[in-house]
């Protein structure tokens, strides 16, 4: 068990908080959807209730090591401002830390939050660097790490910054090591992991790892199509990881060898251009056309999968079934939404698209748990150690 702000006094003392305010944001510099912001108040206000100083740290977008006000943090001091009820002191330094954020960090008063600057206008930040963790450190008594989109990454404010300071989680990490370690160590029986999206290479060695966990396996959405074309099937124009053929090929054969169900797609609705107005018509899975790309899955397949979740116990779901962003191809991601909202299993959403899915189709509070991280939930089920919750000390 890893130790959270509960577990220590924070009265009095300067605590710096890594939050995940990496808030999508429009041209006019307004977030567009709050829900990071919103998930760390329980830990923020928590704290601040108990009398901590608060610095609160995140990135957003990729900056690049450089500082780019297009991505500075003050729209979120503002809208943290208003959450807090109290205004949030925010120092625009491209350095993050430098003489002002100091003063700032020592002129707190015990409940008061201030905010850094974007840790990606700094280099250090995504290299782990030390000298950039001592400095963050160095303006505060206590890390809390409450970041769990960034928790698989090691840098200086996810990892070396807990070489200077205690280190304990907030509650959103405290949240969801609690679902993601039960969902994978002490699951209800079956356990169904699905996989779908566009980033094959990046899942498909997350699979050989699951064959050891689930009793079953659905592969959808993007994915589909490598072991399709590895099983001899025309993929027309649809996504595919060629470097990964034969490796998609052995996954299908020790999947049958460890009895493991790894269900494809059985048919799917394709269209000639990747476009929502573009011709599209259903195929099944072997009988695709060259020159169709295949941008969801179909009716057949939505059915299949559906009996597979009702008679699930645990399911967890990560990447879309489709290209749901567009209305014409999102129908199987959407059903596959309402086949695990209809569900009695535990139901765990990985983050990412899968999560946005879900919001967007009304059924987010039909989920048991919904991680706010898409590669570390993954990582995590993987059964990797992430290096933002490894450096938390243990109680
Ligand atoms: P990922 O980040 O790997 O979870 O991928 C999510 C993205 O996969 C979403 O933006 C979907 O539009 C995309 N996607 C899902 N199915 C397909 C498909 N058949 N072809 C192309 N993109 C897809």
């Amino acid at each position: 068990m890893k130790k959270t702000i509960k577990d220590i006094d924070v009265k009095g003392k300067r605590v710096i908080v890594r939050c995940d305010f990496n808030v999508p944001i429009d041209e006019q510099g307004k977030i567009t959807d709050e829900t990071r912001i919103t998930a760390s108040l329980p830990t923020l206000r928590y704290l601040a209730g108990q009398g901590a100083k608060l610095i609160l740290m995140s990135h957003m977008g990729r900056p690049d090591g450089e500082p780019d006000m297009k991505y500075t943090l003050k729209p979120v001091a503002e809208r943290l401002s208003v959450h807090l009820g109290q205004p949030v002191v925010f120092v625009s330094s491209p350095d993050v830390v430098d003489d002002a954020v100091w003063a700032a960090a020592e002129a707190l008063a015990p409940g008061q939050a201030l905010l850094l600057e974007n840790l990606r206008f700094r280099k250090g930040e995504t290299k782990n660097d030390a000298a950039f963790s001592k400095e963050l450190a160095g303006l505060a008594d206590i890390y809390v790490n409450d970041a769990f989109g960034t928790a698989h990454r090691a840098h200086a404010s996810t990892a070396g910054i807990a070489d200077y300071l205690p280190a304990v989680s907030g509650f959103l990490i405290e949240k969801e090591v609690q679902f993601l370690g039960e969902a994978i160590e002490h699951p209800r029986h079956p356990l169904l992991a699905i996989l779908g999206g566009a980033k094959v290479g990046d899942k498909i060695s997350v699979i050989e790892n699951l064959l050891g966990k689930v009793d079953g396996l659905i592969i959808g959405g993007g994915m589909a199509y490598t072991f399709f074309k590895a099983r001899g099937y025309e993929t027309g124009s649809s996504i595919l990881d060629e470097k990964n053929l034969e490796l998609a090929a052995s996954l299908e054969k020790k999947a049958k060898e460890k009895g493991v169900s790894l269900l494809l797609p059985e048919d799917m609705k394709a269209a000639r251009a990747f476009d929502n107005e573009a011709e599209s018509a259903y195929f099944d899975a072997d009988k695709l056309p060259p020159g169709w790309m295949g941008l969801d899955i179909g009716p057949k397949s939505v059915k299949r999968f559906a009996e597979a979740v009702a008679s699930a116990g645990t399911v967890i779901w990560n990447g879309p079934m489709g290209v749901f962003e567009m209305p014409n191809f999102a129908q199987g991601t959407r059903s596959l939404a309402e086949a695990l909202a209809a569900s009695d299993a535990v139901t765990v959403i990985g983050g990412g698209d899968s999560a946005a899915a879900v919001e967007q189709f009304g059924l987010a509070g039909k989920m048991s748990h919904i991680s706010t991280g898409g590669g570390a939930s993954l990582e995590f089920l993987e059964g990797k150690i992430l290096p933002g919750i490894a450096v938390i000390e243990d109680k």
